[in-house]
């Protein structure tokens, strides 16, 4: 996983890419470019991402590299008011959109009243002059970035529009001097069915991307601040960490930040996906752009501006989007080709029906006998033209590539409100192969917050002591095993003492010196070790352990002093989750450090079959190894730091809960709210996206692997063939958006008062 040092990435909004090929011919042009190490060119986002070395070239060469393939960067500034500017694009697409339909509109009228009722004086010139400006004022654009893409050598989409309406009218002008079929009603609709197509598309694509426009105007706009005493209000930009705020009833909060006075319940359900309200009191973290509902608050702000918990969610999103699924990789490569090919096949035709006109008529005279927009009675010049055309506008590139990117936007954008943070599109398509989850036991299956509840000494100490010597040098250990040692004694009212060279044995332990005295707590393997007998504690350690709890030896100075029995209850879903994973197929698993005994009887309680115990933190890479030969592909639940490395090694790595920030970064996918039935829901969304994703396929190839062919025999009229390429593009990505409609759920919740 190392990245060369001198490797860096940016991501640039791209301008002018009218559809998928656009994308793969950016995609070519930047990744073929000398020190562009990798480049991902995303048609539905509009982005790119470039890997470079910056040693070789600078943004600026990479910006070069996009305008020198016909296409625009957005700079900073313009990126700030992004959203502004696709409005601008939005408008102005539904004007054209108008115009052009109007104008088509009439043409069309005036056509049919021409061809049915009356012949219209001067038809041809009236519907030359109507035409005109679709052709030339709303598909301006059309042209202009077919000549840049043909300049370039990378034909895109608008080569095939371009192609497919300028033509036509041109030689429908030629009616005006010459006996000729007039193809000026064929060439503005299909330029009219084009801009339809392309501003459904647009807004389709909006709703795709509507769930991270959602969380950016999530936040809150202002925050109410004590400086020197005094509440002031200020905009949430200008909070400053160490500030402290007032959050009163029904207050969004501003930012992410610790209480320090006051207690309430925060509607977390916006970053979490947890329908129920937290409660709050001192100490507590809240996250911003979260509602507190009951009592005032006062919050000291812990972080700001990128590194609150919404930016970093905001990010996930984003960078999720930009990523690619592997599926992917194959339609991408057509892509750049299809365009090309279609060209090819359109002079192939226009060729075959001058070359083989009895053919083709003996074709043309079959399907005149149910299809009524066909003449067999026209010229053979004037029927290869009118197929050619067909071929050209029925062939859809963009359904190919809308399919993933579409899917991933709703997909993930889906997760963010649950709570499920998708990190690449890679782990969807990977999900659905999991045959096996290992789980991390503590604070994945376990609450993560254990309590001493047994305590056993030796005859001659007094269980306080125990306790004092035991907190003392656990007071200096993060482990929760340590937490819950020095709550207890706090409890008591111990007064701890501050322990000397304070050492943590990783997996095992920790030690000290404590009043002059050797400390050490541990488990069993730490005590053989270090050749201290506790065959006296043996029942009682034997009886804690059967009964879920996990206990720790403490000795004093080589002598086994007590030992302290500590229960972490496993989390109310865990079962059910448990349950339900197994039935869905997959093999579940837990790996801990804690000893067998303790491991057996929390995984029976909650129904975990494959138990791996006694592991060092360094070893559960290992372990995984091992299930990943045994069953397959795994995935690995955790939390902890001493997780990141089998995160990694696992085929998709999920961390759980609030967790540290290493091992989010770890992971392909993050559940936000500690709670298995998110595990389940996240299973259900990535198989959902990825099954969003090959029925797009499935349709987009079942599209242009029948329309063209169907198209080449002469069969569909080019209106038709735009109209039906349209819809094409749009299927996909409305089917993406019916992703909305599929149930995520967890079986045993469904039906509960969850939604
Ligand atoms: P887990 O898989 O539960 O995260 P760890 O690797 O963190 O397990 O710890 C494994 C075992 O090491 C614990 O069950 C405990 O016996 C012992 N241990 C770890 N840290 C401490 C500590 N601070 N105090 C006492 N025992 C500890
Ligand atoms: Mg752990």
């Amino acid at each position: 996983m190392e990245k060369k040092e001198v490797s860096k990435k940016i991501e640039l909004n791209i301008t002018g890419m009218s559809c998928a090929s656009c994308a793969a011919a950016l995609q070519n042009s930047l990744s073929t470019t000398k020190g562009i190490a990798k480049a991902s060119v995303n048609i539905a986002t509009e982005k790119a991402s470039v890997e470079y070395d910056d040693g070789v070239l600078a943004v600026k060469d990479i910006i070069r590299v996009v305008e020198k393939t016909g296409y625009g960067v957005l700079s900073e500034a313009d990126s700030a008011d992004e959203k502004d500017k696709s409005e601008e694009e939005f408008e102005k697409a539904r004007k054209r959109l108008i115009y052009s339909s109007v104008l088509s509109g009439t043409i069309m009228l005036l056509m049919m009243i021409h061809m049915f009722i009356i012949p219209v004086p001067g038809y041809l010139v009236m519907i030359a002059l109507i035409g005109f400006p679709v052709i030339f004022v709303t598909g301006r654009h059309v042209h202009h970035g077919a000549w840049k893409a043909l300049m370039n050598k990378r034909p895109n989409m608008d080569v095939l529009v371009s192609m497919g309406s300028l033509p036509p009218y041109v030689i429908g002008l030629a009616g005006l001097f010459i006996e000729i079929q007039t193809f000026i009603e064929m060439a503005t609709t299909i330029m009219t069915l084009h801009l339809v197509g392309k501003f459904l598309e647009a807004r389709a694509k909006g709703k795709a991307s509507q769930a991270i426009r959602k969380l950016i105007h999530m936040g809150a706009k202002t925050a109410n601040v004590l400086r020197d005493g005094i509440e002031i209000q200020t905009d949430v930009k200008d909070l400053v960490t160490g500030d402290v705020m007032v959050i009163r009833p029904g207050e969004k909060i501003p930012t992410d930040g610790l209480v320090t006075e006051g207690s309430s319940s925060v509607d977390e359900s916006m970053v979490s996906g947890e329908p129920l309200p937290v409660t709050k009191k001192p100490d507590d973290e809240v996250v911003g752009a979260t509602i507190n509902k009951l009592g005032m608050m006062k919050v000291k702000v812990t972080k700001v501006g990128k590194d609150t918990f919404l930016s970093n969610v905001i990010r996930l999103v984003e960078e999720c989007q930009g990523t690619k699924v592997p599926i992917q990789e194959f339609a991408d490569r057509i892509t750049g080709y299809f365009v090309p090919v279609i060209l090819f096949l359109t002079v192939f035709t226009f060729a075959s029906f001058n070359i083989f006109p009895e053919f083709h008529r003996s074709i043309i005279q079959w399907g005149a006998e149910f299809l009524p927009w066909i003449n067999p009675d026209l010229p053979m010049l004037t029927l290869s033209f009118v197929t050619a055309t067909a071929v050209l506008v029925i062939a859809c590139p963009c359904a190919l590539g809308l399919g993933t990117p579409t899917a991933l936007m709703v997909g993930s954008g889906i997760g963010a409100e649950k709570g499920i943070l998708i990190r690449n599109g890679e782990a969807v398509q990977t999900m659905k192969e999991i045959r096996c989850i290992a789980f991390d036991k503590t604070g994945t299956i376990t609450m993560g917050k254990p309590d001493v509840t047994g305590i056993k000494t030796a005859s001659d100490i007094r269980e306080n002591d125990l306790l004092m010597y035991a907190a003392s040098v656990e007071n200096a250990s993060e482990h929760p095993l340590a937490h819950a040692v020095v709550e207890k004694a706090l409890g008591e009212n111990i007064a701890l003492i501050e322990a000397k060279e304070f050492t943590s044995i990783s997996g095992l332990g920790v030690e000290g010196k404590v009043d002059g005295s050797h400390i050490l707590i541990g488990n069993r393997k730490l005590m053989s070790e270090r050749n201290i007998s506790f065959t006296a504690f043996e029942k009682d350690l034997s009886d804690f352990e059967n009964d879920a709890k996990t206990a720790m030896i403490v000795s004093k100075d080589g002598t086994v002093i007590g030992i302290l029995a500590v229960s972490d209850p496993v989390k109310k879903n865990s079962a059910q989750a448990v349950a339900e994973l197994e039935k869905m197929g997959i093999r579940t698993a837990m790996i801990t450090g804690d000893n067998k005994r303790t491991a057996e009887a929390i995984a029976k309680s909650v129904g975990i079959s494959h138990v791996i115990s006694e592991v060092l933190p360094d070893g559960k890479v290992n372990e995984i190894k091992n299930l990943q030969d045994k069953f397959g592909m795994t995935a690995m639940v955790g939390d902890g730091i001493n997780d990141a490395p089998a995160l990694k090694q696992a085929n998709v790595g999920i961390a759980i809960g609030t967790g540290t920030d290493i091992a989010i970064e770890a992971s392909d996918i993050t559940i936000v709210r500690g709670e298995l039935d998110s595990l389940i829901t996240a299973v259900k969304l990535s198989r959902a996206t990825f099954r969003k994703i090959t029925e797009n396929y499935f349709w987009a190839w079942l599209y242009n692997a029948v329309a063209v062919p169907v198209a080449m025999l002469g069969l569909l009229h080019p209106m038709i063939g735009a109209g039906a390429m349209s819809l094409s593009s749009l299927n996909v990505v409305y089917n993406s958006l019916r992703l909305k409609k599929v149930n995520i759920e967890p079986d045993f919740l469904s039906g509960s008062d969850r939604l």
